[in-house]
């Protein structure tokens, strides 16, 4: 028997939440993938990483593997219900494990968002979203001017502002009453949270979808503490100058498994469920 050469086989890693289920999961991938000649279970530079828990575990495995965006691939299999960043329930493993078998390399490619935040001591942090990235501001009413395209378009008063990918648009997004958008659309979307809006006080109100070549930039215009979030990642900042939003150059790619392309069963089963026809 010929052994493969390190080289050749298909570096895995495999994260798991908590959760009892999960841990079982991931056991059993475990043990068959470590005596399988094809794979290499390593958590450092993998080719694969396999997810175990719901779509708040492969957030975290994202941002855990964002700088290497151009080599890695997830799958994520949902010990709950069906997620939308994750193809595989926990008794589909060994499907999952047929299609890793045979797997060639295809990969389903979603957008995500770049944030970059400039603090007024010219400071500057980037971060990369896969969800959302949120700015509110801590003490009181957060009054931003909102630049889209570099057009002055409004000034915004209320609680915050969210800007979301397409495949975060079903996540804090849809909560603010923004709308859901299908994944291959390469946009972004910008949803108020709270705005004020009176006589006085003017915004759109309504979601914003943004393409792919336009950035968004909010310039608070009150000193303070800022509470940013990206993903289910926080940090407070005082006296933020900008944050600016737009559409990556990379994007996270998915093993392409034959449950991947779904995304409005993904809806309907999230939303709505079964109803009477
Ligand atoms: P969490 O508060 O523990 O869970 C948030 C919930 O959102 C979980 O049920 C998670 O699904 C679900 N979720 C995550 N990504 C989703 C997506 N793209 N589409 C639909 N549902 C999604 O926090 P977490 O698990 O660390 O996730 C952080 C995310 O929570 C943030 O990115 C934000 O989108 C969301 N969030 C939502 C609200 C809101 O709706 N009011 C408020 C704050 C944050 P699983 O159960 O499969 O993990």
């Amino acid at each position: 028997m010929t052994q493969m050469n390190f080289t050749d086989k298909t570096k895995v890693a495999i994260i798991a939440n908590g959760k009892y289920q999960s841990k079982r999961v991931a056991a059993k991938l475990f043990a068959v993938l470590r005596d399988d000649d094809a794979f290499y279970l390593t958590k450092k530079n993998p080719d694969i990483v396999i997810t175990i828990g719901g779509d708040g575990m492969l957030l975290s495995a994202f941002h855990m593997y964002d700088k290497y965006l151009d080599s890695v691939r997830f799958v994520g299999v949902h010990t709950g219900h069906l997620g939308f960043y994750t193809d595989y329930r926990d008794f589909e493993v060994d499907e999952l494990l047929n299609i890793l078998r045979s797997d060639k390399g295809e990969k389903i490619a979603y957008p995500i968002l770049k944030v970059t935040t400039t603090l007024e001591d010219g400071r500057q942090f980037t971060s990369k979203a896969l969800n959302e990235a949120t700015i509110k501001r801590i003490e009181k009413t957060m009054v931003a001017d909102v630049v889209i395209n570099k057009v002055q378009f409004e000034r915004f008063r209320g609680d915050g502002i969210s800007v979301s990918t397409p495949t975060g648009s079903t996540a804090y997004n849809k909560s603010l009453g923004g709308a859901i958008l299908h994944p291959t659309i390469e946009a972004l979307q910008l949803t108020e949270i709270s705005s004020l809006n009176n006589r006085v006080f003017r915004t759109i109100g309504s979601s914003i979808i943004i393409p792919k070549k336009d950035k968004i930039e909010i310039i608070p215009k009150r000193q303070g503490t800022y509470f940013l979030s990206v993903d289910n990642k926080t940090y407070t900042h005082r006296n933020v100058a900008k944050i600016e939003y737009e559409i990556d150059k990379k994007k996270i790619n998915f093993v392409a498994t034959p449950s991947h392309t779904s995304f409005w069963a993904r809806v309907k089963d999230a939303f709505i469920g079964e109803f009477d026809s």
